[in-house]
């Protein structure tokens, strides 16, 4: 799997009044893969927002260097192609879109791009039917759900033929109906499309559905692995205070009441088919 975005010992800190400038992200290096689905955690403040701004050109290193596609985003006559490659989706569904209609909003970014305008029907039609939104394509984006809002961006980004999107927190806003759905439909363009997905996020069940975990603490990063890595790792997640998913907790709790469950427990369903593998060793069904 080729590289899609490296990061080399990045830092980067805000202008600030103060002296002491804090860096909020400390020496970073990380590789995302091209067509991988990661995700990215870490509790309030440990720089993820500011660490995915990096990933496309929204903010320049301070120092180290950020590689989109090998292009280096500091330097000035990249940053067209570097946020065509990735885009970002953004947690407030209603700061994002532009138009009143939901087919003139997807088809603003390619627009932009100046695609002739045959083509921009086709990729606005696309990118409406892979979020599945195609039906709502002339509604007015407010009558929308939340989770339908989130859809309708991803649309407008896929449209531009982007090969990466972030996510900042975009579930966090939404109820659980339209976080299942935009979860679903992500994971869809990862799969189908091959678009490599980085997905912010502070719910765990969220993470444990990805190909591999970042954790940041305090602008570095304090672990990467596979979910089931990252997850069995209690002293990290103390550490840098996160949970276990809820199915893995629900294990956790009845493994300490000596049920054996073996195997994976991090998802709803791997956790039921390790209590179904439990239950008929038992001969309980
Ligand atoms: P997260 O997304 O994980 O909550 P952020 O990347 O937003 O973390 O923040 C990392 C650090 O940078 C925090 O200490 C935060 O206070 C600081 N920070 C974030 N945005 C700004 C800003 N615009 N100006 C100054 N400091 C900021
Ligand atoms: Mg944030």
């Amino acid at each position: 799997m080729d590289t899609i975005i490296q990061l080399k010992n990045v830092s980067f800190a805000y202008e600030t009044e103060e002296e002491e400038k804090t860096l909020a992200v400390k020496n970073v290096d990380l590789e995302v893969r091209r067509g991988e689905f990661l995700a990215v955690v870490g509790h309030n403040g440990s720089g993820k927002s500011t660490l995915a701004k990096l990933f496309n050109a929204i903010h320049l290193p301070t120092e180290g260097q950020v590689l989109v596609e090998g292009m280096d985003t500091a330097d000035e006559a990249n940053v067209y192609d570097v946020r065509r490659r990735v885009g970002m989706v953004f947690q407030n569904p209603d700061n994002q879109i532009v138009a009143t209609i939901v087919e003139d909003d997807v088809a603003f970014g390619p627009e932009n791009l100046g695609v002739p305008a045959a083509e921009i029907r086709e990729r606005v039609d696309d990118a409406l039917r892979a979020v599945g939104m195609y039906e709502y394509r002339l509604y007015e984006p407010h009558k929308l759900s939340g989770g339908q809002k989130q859809r309708v961006a991803v649309a407008g980004i896929i449209a531009m033929r982007t090969d990466c999107v972030i996510f900042d927190e975009s579930t966090a806003m939404i109820d659980p109906k339209g976080r299942r759905e935009v979860l679903e439909t992500v994971r869809k363009l990862n799969r189908e499309l091959g678009i490599t997905v980085i997905f912010i996020t502070h719910f765990m069940e969220e993470a444990a559905l990805a190909d591999r975990v970042v954790v940041m603490d305090g602008g570095s990063v304090a672990a990467e692995g596979t979910p089931a890595e990252v997850f069995a790792d209690t002293a990290l997640l103390r550490r840098t205070g996160l949970e276990l998913p809820p199915a893995a907790q629900l294990a956790a709790a009845l493994r300490e009441n000596g049920v054996a469950l073996d195997g994976d427990t991090l998802t709803p369903e791997t956790c039921a088919d390790a209590l179904f593998r439990a239950a008929q060793k038992a001969g309980v069904v």
